[in-house]
């Protein structure tokens, strides 16, 4: 991943952008939670991917809840990522092992339902790859919750973005 400073809230405005329009063609609405102007390090195009797959799962398992959302909000040094459906959620007793390559909960449901079981190897492979973290939370019947981290941009970040900018506009 190549790591810049982008605030937080144009990543989730981009996944809303992205996905909006799949989501109202299955039939479910995703919105906004929440976000902060708080800016991240991040690879823009690799985040993109795991909203992507996140909000693909949210909106193929979670179906029966209808809405799928999304949001940022501040920790202490990072922010914090999401995305929340009101679907079936996922047992307890799997929750240690979904984001395992080729690891699906029900094989004969989502064999009907395609898709591999990389969707969230995927995922956590890119999270890790910015040093952040990424994990689940479920309630059986309630829905799921999977949250990613990611550093918060400080000020020599930003200063060292402005300068390269600067450098590629004066050569
Ligand atoms: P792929 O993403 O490769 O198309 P997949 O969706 O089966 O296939 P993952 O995205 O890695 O693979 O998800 C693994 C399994 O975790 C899924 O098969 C499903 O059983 C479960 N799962 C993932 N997201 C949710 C969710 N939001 N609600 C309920 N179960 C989920
Ligand atoms: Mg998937």
């Amino acid at each position: 991943v190549k790591l810049q400073v982008v605030p937080a809230s144009a990543l989730i405005e981009d996944a809303l952008d992205s996905f909006a329009g799949m989501a109202a063609d299955n039939g479910i609405e995703l919105r906004k939670e929440e976000t902060t102007d708080t800016s991240v390090m991040a690879d823009p195009d690799a985040t993109h991917q795991v909203f992507g797959n996140l909000i693909e799962n949210a909106m193929k398992y979670g179906k029966a809840g209808r809405r799928v959302s999304i949001g940022a909000r501040d920790l202490e040094g990072e922010v914090e990522f999401y995305v929340r459906d009101y679907g079936a959620g996922i047992p307890s007793e799997h929750l240690d092992r979904i984001f395992e390559r080729f690891y699906r909960v029900d094989k004969a449901r989502s064999r009907e339902s395609g898709g591999t079981g990389l969707g969230l190897a995927i995922a956590k492979h890119i999270v890790l790859a910015h040093h952040g973290e990424i994990r689940v939370e479920s309630e059986l019947g309630a829905g799921a919750v999977f949250f990613f981290t990611l550093r918060r941009a400080s000020l020599e970040d930003a200063d060292a973005n402005r300068d390269k900018v600067r450098t590629a506009v004066h050569t």
